[in-house]
């Protein structure tokens, strides 16, 4: 099976494991972009560490993970939403060299001033509602090591994370302890040696075999001493939220006199969508109406392109 996301509950252990292994959903969002092999392996593991997060989303949204780089790599944008629907996109730095063997840190915190976010956004936001953000300092060498610092400061639970990619796999696994020992109704004892049992066997697994091996397999391989229970597997896809409605609220946010700037320029606005390459063309007279009628007027509150 492809493009699975599969969880084990732990009960003894209190412990959850979220196990990801996306090919055909991945290559489609490295055949959007033609970035060096660095670049897409810090984009692949950031979008199994997505998929892997919005499987705890508790409404109807997506999770989007956003690094702001100050090296080669200036953004990345990983995005999931509750079906699993996921994309993600990549902009470096102007003329920039990377090298074959570029690290994560060399990439996106070179001076040390990288971001990572993690965003929450509710599908049907009410008006005035902001969507949740969490914010904190890049720190780690990989992507793994800066999401786990991200879960112990921001969440405080304990995570362990496995993130591999490659042009062809994007896998991870994710070990958290469970927010509160008890959390799950149990009739067995508590294993106090569980999380550090549990982590050892994660922490086994090499990076080829990551990359090679459907969840189902890798649980089986991993865990099959624990005995966990398994919850339903579930399928992930490519899939842009990209509209000619949403590029239509932009471009009125942008205002009637940049709209003019441009078209003096040429003869129609083309905007391009950074996660599908969706091309969305304006005339002047399409964006004149824009700005004469509808319920788009400029009251609406400032939206985005996606
Ligand atoms: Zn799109």
């Amino acid at each position: 099976m492809t493009d699975t996301l599969r969880t084990l509950i732990f009960d003894q252990s209190s412990c959850r494991a979220h196990l990801v292994h996306l090919t055909d959903a991945w290559k489609q969002v490295v055949s959007q972009n033609t970035h060096p092999a660095p670049v897409q392996k810090v984009l692949g593991e950031l979008v199994a560490a997505s998929t892997m997060l919005s499987a705890s989303l508790k409404f109807e949204g997506s999770l989007i993970i956003q690094i702001q780089g100050d090296g080669p790599i200036r953004l990345l944008v990983a995005e999931c939403n509750s079906r699993l629907g996921l994309r993600a996109t990549v902009k470096l730095a102007d003329d920039t060299q990377i090298a074959e063997n570029a690290t994560f840190k060399e990439l996106v915190n070179a001076t040390g001033k990288g971001i990572c976010a993690i965003i929450l956004d509710p599908r049907n936001r009410l008006p005035g509602q902001e969507p949740y953000q969490g914010i904190v300092p890049l720190a780690g060498s990989t992507v793994a090591d800066s999401l786990e610092a991200y879960m112990h400061s921001s969440e405080q639970l304990e995570t362990r994370l496995i993130l591999n990619a490659d042009e062809n796999a994007a896998a991870g696994v994710m070990l958290q302890q469970m927010p509160q020992h008890g959390g799950i109704v149990s009739t067995k004892e508590f294993d106090a040696d569980g999380w550090d049992r549990l982590k050892a066997l994660v922490n086994t697994l090499q990076t080829p075999e990551h990359l090679n091996t459907d969840t189902d397999e890798l649980a089986k391989r991993l865990f099959w001493e624990e005995d966990p229970d398994g919850l339903a597997q579930r399928q992930a896809h490519f899939e842009c939220t990209c509209s000619r409605d949403k590029v239509e609220r932009m471009l009125v946010s942008l205002g009637q006199a940049e709209l003019d700037d441009a078209l003096s320029e040429a003869p129609t606005v083309e905007i391009q969508c950074d996660f599908c390459n969706a091309n969305y063309s304006f005339t002047r007279d399409e964006c004149n109406a824009l700005f004469t009628s509808g319920p788009d007027s400029p009251e609406t509150p400032p939206p985005t392109l996606h």
